[in-house]
């Protein structure tokens, strides 16, 4: 009987630089290829476009598929289920070591093409090719595809089922249990519920927020949170700037409708901003009219005319939530910008500090710096993306796989995870399985 191993390439010692590689026999798919964020100390706006690869796996900053030599098989597809860095952005480092497509959704497949473009020390020519949620590509005589709609903290998300003759593997990384999305369809219940049916025999779920009690709330529950700090105010002269992921596309889809509500133009800046956003709307994702600056130029510009014709005329929605140096709002905490920080103007913060001492740092500086100006602060104004103990739960149960193997996480999380899975009847080392990076499972 062919054996199914899952080699836990990266993240399962960290949240970020998530790979996971699945081999049915001699055959293997590769289930994303992430950056792990702070260790390059970069944000949103970073460059790690001149590096190279063993130097950033050396730093521990993107997956160590030097483990892959040690592997017998071929790789045959790359698959990724979602668009932020810590799924795609090693793409452009590992990517041509194998002879494989990248198969990803639409809008993935739009991020993974700019990365792969501004790229300065590798050629990456691996065939992207996209598949919708709903889809199944077969990747060889044994193996297929299957994308099945989920929602996350980014659109076009999915789960991904991998087909063998020896039945299913899920791959839940990430996701959220969202009933009522902002924007697309709410996860693909029905169909998760009978591949439980038909016979999942491994899910590798991500755990990084399972030792949170109860269910993540609904990005509706986000949409209300800024609305009422939005628009339910009295004091409407004032400077209104919001910070938040740029690649939060429904999150930003939420402040701009909360913006036309207030009666002010809504602008977009920053380098990042302008990169999701503008994939989002080429895209047919999004329609709304708000003005795009991406560049340094064009926005200290755009605040000129901000500054001429009055703050309550807009709303700005900047980069930097986390603090970054170099981010529109860190500029503008610094005076260098044309606009004018003055006491009363409003700074939300529609995102979570992401728990690091670099973000924990930089957010106590801009935030003390704003304060110092008079800036009425609004924090975490934000839903996480990712779902919380009571949602694994659910998954679990409805997927109802033979083993279980939790990812997306430090050993706190992923241990967490295998509590979880007991509770629900798996035992450790038997059904549920916490790896390291480095290490293969073989199911069986
Ligand atoms: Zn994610």
């Amino acid at each position: 009987m062919t054996d199914i191993g899952i080699i836990a390439v990266g993240g399962y010692d960290e949240v970020g630089r998530n790979m996971t590689a699945i081999r049915y026999g001699e055959e293997i798919v590769i289930m994303d290829m992430g950056l792990r964020l702070d260790r390059v100390q970069i944000h949103e706006d970073a460059e790690t476009e001149k590096m190279h690869s063993l130097d950033l796996i050396k730093a521990g900053a993107i997956p160590d598929d030097t483990v892959m030599n040690n592997i017998e098989g071929t790789v045959k597809a790359i698959v990724c289920t979602h668009g932020h860095l810590d799924h795609i952005g090693a793409i452009p480092k590992l990517a041509h070591r194998y002879n494989a497509p990248i198969i990803s959704t639409p809008y993935t497949i739009e991020l993974i093409s700019q990365q792969i473009s501004s790229e300065r020390k590798f050629g990456v020519e691996n065939e992207l090719r996209i598949l919708n949620a709903g889809e199944t590509y077969p990747i060889t005589e044994d193996i297929s595809v299957e994308f099945i709609g989920g929602q996350h903290s980014i659109i076009d998300c999915v789960f991904a089922a991998i087909h063998t003759p020896q039945g299913i593997v899920l791959y839940a990384n990430d996701f959220k249990l969202d009933r009522t999305p902002v924007l697309g369809d709410a996860p693909d219940f029905d169909r998760l519920k009978s591949l439980g049916k038909e016979g999942v025999v491994a899910m590798i779920a991500e755990s990084t927020n399972v030792q949170r009690s109860g269910k993540t709330p609904s990005e509706q529950i986000a949409r209300d949170l800024v609305t009422d700090v939005l628009v339910g105010t009295e004091e409407t002269k004032s400077g209104v700037l919001v910070t938040t992921f740029s690649s939060h596309i429904a999150r930003i889809k939420t402040i701009v409708e909360a913006a036309e509500k207030m009666g002010r133009r809504p602008l977009l800046l920053g380098r990042s901003m302008e990169k999701y956003s503008e994939a989002a709307k080429r895209l047919g994702y999004i329609d709304f009219s708000a003005e795009v600056r991406g560049s340094r130029r064009s926005i200290d510009k755009v605040l000129k005319r901000v500054m001429t014709e009055g703050k309550d005329e807009y709303l700005m929605i900047l980069t930097g939530h986390q603090g970054e140096p170099g981010a529109v709002l860190s500029r503008i905490a610094n005076a260098s910008t044309p606009y004018e920080v003055e006491k009363g103007d409003k700074v939300i913060f529609s995102a979570n500090v992401i728990p690091n001492p670099l973000s924990a740092a930089n957010r106590y500086i801009i935030e003390t710096k704003l304060r110092m100006k008079g800036v009425r602060i609004y924090d975490n104004v934000h839903v996480s993306g990712h779902a919380s103990r009571e949602d694994h739960w659910e998954l679990l149960r409805m997927v109802n796989p033979e083993q279980v193997i939790p990812s997306h996480g430090e050993l706190s999380m992923t241990s967490a995870y295998a509590e979880l899975a007991e509770e629900a009847g798996y035992v450790l080392g038997d059904t549920v399985h916490v790896l390291r990076n480095g290490q293969e499972l073989c199911l069986r």
